[in-house]
C-alpha cells in the first residue's frame, strides 16, 4: 500500500499526525461547514478513506494572491494540502514540474477524467482571447479543455468567480468569470480578494466527505461560508446600532474601534464569514485590525468605490441572535419551512461559535478582542 491506495488517515499518521490531531481537523472542519457536531465523525471517516482527488489548479487573469492564499493554510499546512488531501497534478506556480512535463501531467489528468478543476484568475474573451495565451493557446481554450472530463469546478477569488478587477471598466480584455464560460459543469465560486483558503479546504472536504459540492447561493457561493452578512456577525455592530461611528481616520472614534461604516465600510452589503475565520491563522480581519470591509466578495465589488459610504437598503436580524418562535398549534407547510430556517440559521451560528472556539485554542495568548484600541 502506498500513499495513492492507502487512506488518508494512514497516510497522515505515518507522516506525524496523530489520531487526535486528525479528529481535531475533522471537527473544525465541520464546523468551518457549519454541520452539527456529530457529522465530525462522518467526516473523520470519510476522510480516513478517501483517495486523494486530483487536482488541475489553473491560473489566467490573477495577481497569485490566491495562490498565496493557499500557501497560507495551516489547517492542514499547505504542504499536507498539496500532498496529502489534494493531488494537485498542474499549478503553474507550485509543481516542480515544468515545459513539456508538466503539460504531460495535466493531460494525464484530464483524460482520466474525474478531477476537480481550480480556476484563479478572470478569462479575457476580447481579440479572440489574446490577452492571456499559455504554451500558444488562449486561457479559454485551456479551460474549456481542463473542464471537459471534470467532475466539478471551483472558482477561487473574486476574478474568477465574477470576473474581479480585470473586469472592472471599461475591462480592455473582455474578462469573464468561470461561471459565465463553463455551463455543463458543476461551479462553485468561492470569491473574495483573496478567497479565504479555510473556505476551499472546508469545500474539498465537503466534496469527499457527501460526494457533492455544498449548497450554494444564487451566486453560487457557498452558504456555510458566505450565507451570514458580515454587518450581523461584526464586533463593531454594536457601535453601529448605538450610533458609535468613526468619521476621520486617527480620530477618536477610530482609535476606540467604533463602527466604521462612515469610512465606507462595506459589511452591511457583503456576505463572508470573515468575522468568525478571519484571516492568518484566525489572527485577525480587516474591520479588526481598523480598515472597512471593502465588500470583496460580491460582484463588481471595485466599482462600488472603496471608501463610499454604502447604500443600505435593508437589515436581517444578526444571525448569532436567538431565534424567536412563537406557539404552534398545528404543523402547516409554511410553518415547518419557518423552523426550518431558524434551525438552520442557529445550526449556521452555532458552527461560527464552534470553529471560533475550536480555532481559539490554538491560540493562547490571544484575547478573543480584534482591537486593542478598544480595550483603551
Ligand atoms: S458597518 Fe462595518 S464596521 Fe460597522 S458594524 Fe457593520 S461591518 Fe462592522
Amino acid at each position: 500500500m502506498n500513499r495513492f491506495t492507502e487512506g488518508l488517515e494512514s497516510h497522515l499518521a505515518r507522516q506525524g499526525m496523530s489520531r487526535r490531531e486528525f479528529l481535531k481537523f475533522s471537527a473544525l472542519m465541520a464546523a468551518a461547514l457549519a454541520l452539527p457536531k456529530r457529522y465530525a465523525t462522518q467526516i473523520a471517516e470519510s476522510l480516513a478513506a478517501v483517495k486523494r482527488p486530483p487536482v488541475i489548479w489553473l491560473e489566467f487573469q490573477d495577481c497569485a494572491g490566491c495562490s498565496e492564499s493557499f500557501l497560507r493554510a495551516s489547517r492542514p499546512t499547505a504542504a499536507e494540502v498539496v500532498l496529502d488531501v489534494l493531488s494537485v497534478d498542474y499549478h503553474e506556480t507550485i509543481m516542480a514540474a515544468s515545459g513539456n512535463l508538466a503539460e504531460e501531467a495535466k493531460k494525464q489528468t484530464i483524460d482520466a477524467g474525474g478531477h476537480l478543476v481550480i480556476v484563479e484568475g478572470s478569462i479575457p474573451t476580447a481579440e479572440d482571447g489574446i490577452y492571456c495565451c499559455i504554451g500558444g493557446r488562449t486561457a479559454v481554450d485551456i479551460l474549456n479543455e481542463a473542464v471537459s472530463s471534470a467532475a466539478a469546478v471551483i472558482a477561487v477569488g473574486s476574478c474568477a468567480a465574477f470576473g474581479g478587477i480585470p473586469k472592472a471598466a471599461p475591462n480592455p480584455t473582455g474578462a469573464v468569470s468561470t461561471l459565465d464560460l463553463v455551463k455543463d459543469k458543476p461551479v462553485l465560486n468561492l470569491p473574495g480578494c483573496p478567497y479565504n483558503v479555510v473556505n476551499l479546504t472546508a469545500t474539498v472536504v465537503h466534496f469527499l466527505t457527501f460526494g457533492e459540492l455544498p449548497a450554494m447561493d444564487q451566486l453560487n457561493r457557498p452558504l456555510f461560508a458566505y450565507g451570514a452578512r458580515i454587518h450581523d456577525n461584526c464586533e463593531r455592530r454594536g457601535h453601529f446600532d448605538a450610533g458609535e461611528f468613526a468619521l476621520q481616520w486617527g480620530d477618536e472614534g477610530h482609535r476606540k474601534g467604533w463602527c466604521l461604516y462612515r469610512l465606507g465600510c462595506k459589511g452591511p452589503v457583503a456576505f463572508h464569514n470573515c468575522p468568525s475565520v478571519r484571516w492568518n491563522d484566525g489572527a485577525n480581519w480587516p474591520v479588526g485590525s481598523g480598515h472597512g470591509c471593502i465588500g470583496c466578495s460580491e460582484p463588481d465589488f471595485w466599482e462600488m468605490g472603496l471608501y463610499n459610504v454604502a447604500d443600505i437598503q435593508k437589515f436581517g436580524a444578526p444571525s448569532t441572535f436567538a431565534p424567536v418562535v412563537g406557539p404552534v398549534q398545528t404543523i402547516a407547510p409554511p410553518t415547518a419551512a419557518l423552523i426550518g430556517g431558524l434551525t438552520g440559521l442557529a445550526i449556521g451560528a452555532a458552527g461560527t461559535a464552534a470553529y471560533m472556539q475550536l480555532s481559539k485554542k490554538d491560540h493562547p495568548d490571544e484575547s478573543g478582542g480584534n482591537n486593542s484600541e478598544e480595550k483603551k
